[in-house]
């Protein structure tokens, strides 16, 4: 069983935390600090209960050398100013000063270790390593949504070092909305795909067209499926070698009495960069155009289509979102799914674009639950099991 952070006895202890600190960072300061707010109720958490909070992270892609740029200063600064309080720093996370200063903190006090990344050991799951940055604290916290799963020193290796393991609050949120929330879920279910590639929600798609009334398929995705339909499709994003797999799940669909709704009209273009030439129906796509965005027709559809549902999973983008002029599509989900949610359905928003898409909007906290996790939400979505997770489940 995994344990929550709510059945500690924190005090006096020293909380050896997991968390995504795996912030964008433009110019050594923190341009999108979602991931550190996310953070917060847990560490607040542990500080109140009078427990001393170490905490670890990677940040980027070092590839198990020092690169200054990746540093979590930065991180770390921003997350003193929300707390308002000073945080204890260390350049590294497994020397010996390190440890030192993790055991020599106080009861209120917080430790932040340098990225785990700086070296291999972290990714390669080395045993070594994972017991020296086990010897930061005495109970283990995961609240790292965006690497469970994954397989690495920090989440899994260190497991088998504590007596006391657990879950942060965030950890229970991802847990509660991506998975449990579809052992009984309320009917009916539509999952919203969009996005470019098949190939990242293909398992997500079959998991789903066993559970879902309602499968749309919007965004640079749809066109292999128009496509396999026998329809053209222009100079839009295609994936030939997807195909047949678009067509059996087509046919899958039909024979599992899943509705699949495909867009029926695009915003199209020369190309993403250009301003847009016109709204046309997916029988008439222009050979020499893109559809890049869903057209009006097919964003009513699809509205109504939520607006008859009870539980709601959106992953994809409609559009190049990216671009104001094909985001429309995108934002209309997004607004229809605020809108949803205070009718009380329930809402479940998962994957990197996606998320960082409703929270460019402001809406992240409107919705039932946004997932902070990217490849980590696609897969708990489709009924995978996480090493992180079972990593503390066999304890
Ligand atoms: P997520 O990260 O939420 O899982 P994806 O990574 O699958 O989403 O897809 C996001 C990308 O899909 C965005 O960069 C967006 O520009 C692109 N995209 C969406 N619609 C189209 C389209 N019609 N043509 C080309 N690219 C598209
Ligand atoms: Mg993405």
């Amino acid at each position: 069983m995994i344990q929550s952070l709510h059945s500690f006895d924190l005090k006096d202890k020293r909380i050896l935390i997991r968390v995504d600190f795996n912030v964008p960072l433009d110019n050594g300061r923190v341009t999108d600090d979602f991931r550190l707010q996310a953070s917060l109720p847990t560490i607040q958490h542990c500080l109140q209960q009078g427990a001393a909070v170490v905490l670890m992270s990677h940040l980027g892609r070092p590839k198990g050398k020092v690169d200054e740029k990746l540093s979590l200063i930065p991180v770390g600064e921003t997350l003193a100013d929300m707390l308002e309080m000073p945080i204890k720093f260390s350049e590294d996370c497994i020397s010996e000063d390190a440890r030192n200063t993790s055991l020599g903190i106080s009861p209120g006090e917080i430790h932040l270790l340098e990225n785990l990344r700086f070296y291999d050991g972290e990714t390669l799951n080395d045993p070594q390593f994972a017991m020296i940055l086990a010897k930061h604290g005495e109970v283990f916290i995961n609240e790292a949504f965006g690497t469970a799963h994954r397989a690495h020193a920090s989440n899994v290796g260190v497991v088998d070092h504590f007596k006391q393991t657990g879950i942060g609050f965030l950890m229970e949120q991802e847990l509660k909305y991506l998975k449990e929330s579809f052992d009984h879920p309320l009917r009916p279910i539509t999952l919203i795909l969009g996005g470019a590639k098949i190939e990242s929600k293909l398992s997500l798609i079959r998991r789903f067209l066993n559970k879902a009334d309602t499968i749309i398929i919007g965004g640079g995705m749809s066109f292999t499926f128009l496509k396999a339909q026998g329809r053209e499709v222009g100079g839009s994003l295609i994936n030939e070698k997807m195909l047949f797999t678009a067509t059996q799940i087509l046919n899958e669909a039909k024979h599992q009495k899943v509705k699949l709704v495909l867009p029926f009209d695009f915003v199209c273009a020369k190309d993403a960069k250009s301003q847009p030439d016109a709204v046309y129906s997916r029988r008439e796509l222009p050979e020499d155009l893109m559809g890049l965005d869903i057209g009006p027709k097919s964003i009513e559809n699809f509205k109504d289509i939520i607006f008859s549902s009870k539980t709601i999973v959106w992953n994809g983008p409609m559009g190049v979102f990216e671009q104001e002029p094909y985001a429309a599509g995108t934002k209309a989900i997004a607004e229809k799914l605020v809108e949803a949610t205070t009718s009380g359905q329930t809402t479940v928003v998962g994957g990197g674009d996606t998320a960082a898409a409703i929270r460019a909007y402001g809406y992240h906290h409107d919705v039932t639950h946004v997932s902070t996790g990217g490849g980590a939400s696609l897969e708990l979505l489709s009924g995978e099991t996480l090493p992180a997770f079972s990593a503390l489940e066999s304890k």
